[in-house]
């Protein structure tokens, strides 16, 4: 077995390296209204100019600015032109003198040049009496300033979010070609897990990080299958790898530690797996393991991850380290993690040489936001992390943060 326990820092990039090689697979097609959270298989065009004509921001009067030289001074109004009026109906052009009282979302006439507000005018008959001067194209949006006719609106490998979706819906796109989920198989193993509907012995748990799992797949864009649960015995568990290997990945989870009975590292290397990292310098997660492995029944390696059993190792090493493999296997252009940083409001004294990722919880808004951990009985407790809204992120050199320190919080 190569490879060996990498920084957090070294194991992430192994990780991107890896999820640069991947390729989508097949596309579909999906309706507009289902498209949220797929990934964006071809780009979305500009089908004309964005606006296709200058557009007023603003209710108020179109001007030639060269008439307000000196103001206050009355211009003749001779048109109204309001949001979707018919082109024929328009003034073909503003002379000297002239202006049209205009709608937010109008066509701006010929001739005109900006618009004034509302506000700093009065009418007087058939004139407007205007108070302000503007400055030229002030509230107009010239024709194609947002987009030109062809252009690439929305990117390939973009994951579809509101602001996409209403891209879309504005240059006429009903269907929306997207990457079809990648299919990862979920495969829990350890002779003392139980399934969610058994009865658990006195000495045996029920298989929690299947589900967790599942969640975090579907959030990452991939379709999660579960895979029965392996026993700590080699012949077995090398026929379950064998069948999660010929999925999109492989996430198995439990039996990497150093135990006798964590036996995942041995199976694979007897299958000549090739190992990226045998383990991180992270708390929890530390025994994780990243490779990938062929089988004959399918082309080239399938990339596996192996997350300690740990419920909450398990959420972790999945955020870190699986999720951008299964975000480029779902077509996602690449992205990094995000923190946000919150007031520490308890101290937290660590020892150093891990890079620590703390169940918290996070309260208060913006420059109010203020975070502490949750008591927990270590990588195991469910309960706490289940009350936990994120984790506190603590660099492997600190050992003591400090009440009212700002610190870097990973959200969940
Ligand atoms: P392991 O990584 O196999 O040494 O397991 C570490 C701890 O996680 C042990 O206490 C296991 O019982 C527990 N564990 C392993 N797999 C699961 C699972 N699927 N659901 C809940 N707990 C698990
Ligand atoms: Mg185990």
């Amino acid at each position: 077995m190569a490879a060996g326990v990498l920084s957090f820092e070294q194991a992430r990039h192994a990780v991107e390296r890896e999820a640069a090689r991947v390729q989508p697979r097949e596309i579909e097609s999906v309706d507009l209204l289902s498209a949220a959270g797929r990934v964006l298989a071809q780009p979305v065009l500009a089908d004309r100019d964005i606006p296709p004509f200058p557009r007023s921001t603003r209710d108020g009067y179109a001007v030639r600015v060269s008439d307000l030289s000196q103001v206050p001074i009355h211009v003749e109004v001779i048109a109204e032109i309001k949001a979707g009026q018919k082109p024929e109906e328009i003034p073909a052009a503003i002379q000297p003198g002239q202006t049209a009282a205009i709608m937010t979302g109008a066509p701006v006439p010929s001739g005109a040049d900006a618009v004034v507000m509302v506000e700093y005018t009065k009418p007087r008959g058939n004139q407007v009496e205007i108070a302000r001067q503007v400055a030229p194209g002030e509230n107009i949006v010239p024709r194609g300033a947002e987009a030109r006719q062809g252009s690439s609106l929305i990117d390939r490998g973009t994951r579809l979010h509101e602001a996409a979706i209403a891209l879309a819906a504005s240059v006429g796109k009903s269907e929306l070609p997207v990457y079809k989920r990648p299919r990862i198989a979920i495969l829990t193993t350890g002779d003392e897990i139980v399934g969610v509907d058994s009865l658990p012995g006195p000495t045996q748990i029920r298989n929690s990080n299947s589900y967790s799992l599942a969640v975090q797949v579907h959030r990452a864009g991939g379709d999660p299958i579960l895979l029965p649960i392996a026993p700590d015995e080699p012949g077995r568990l090398r026929e379950l790898i064998e069948e999660g290997l010929n999925h999109d990945l492989l996430l198995m989870t439990g039996g990497v530690s150093m135990g006798r009975y964590d036996l995942v590292e041995q199976v694979l290397s007897e299958m000549h797996a090739e190992f990226f990292f045998t383990g991180a310098k992270i708390q929890p997660g530390r025994p994780v393991v990243f490779g990938r492995c062929g089988v004959p029944s399918r082309e080239g390696a399938t990339y596996f991850y192996g997350l300690p059993g740990n419920p909450v190792s398990t959420m972790v090493t999945f955020e870190l380290f699986a999720r951008p493999m299964l975000e480029a296997l779902a077509g996602m252009s690449p992205r990094k993690l995000a923190f946000v940083h919150a007031k520490l409001k308890s101290e937290i004294k660590v020892k150093p040489g891990l890079k620590r990722f703390l169940p918290a919880t996070l309260s208060g808004e913006f420059e109010h936001s203020q975070v502490e951990l949750v008591a927990w009985q270590g990588s195991g407790d469910i309960a706490a992390t289940a009350r936990a809204n994120c984790y506190i992120v603590i660099p492997p050199e600190r050992e003591l943060l400090s009440a009212g320190d700002w610190v870097p919080v990973m959200i969940r």
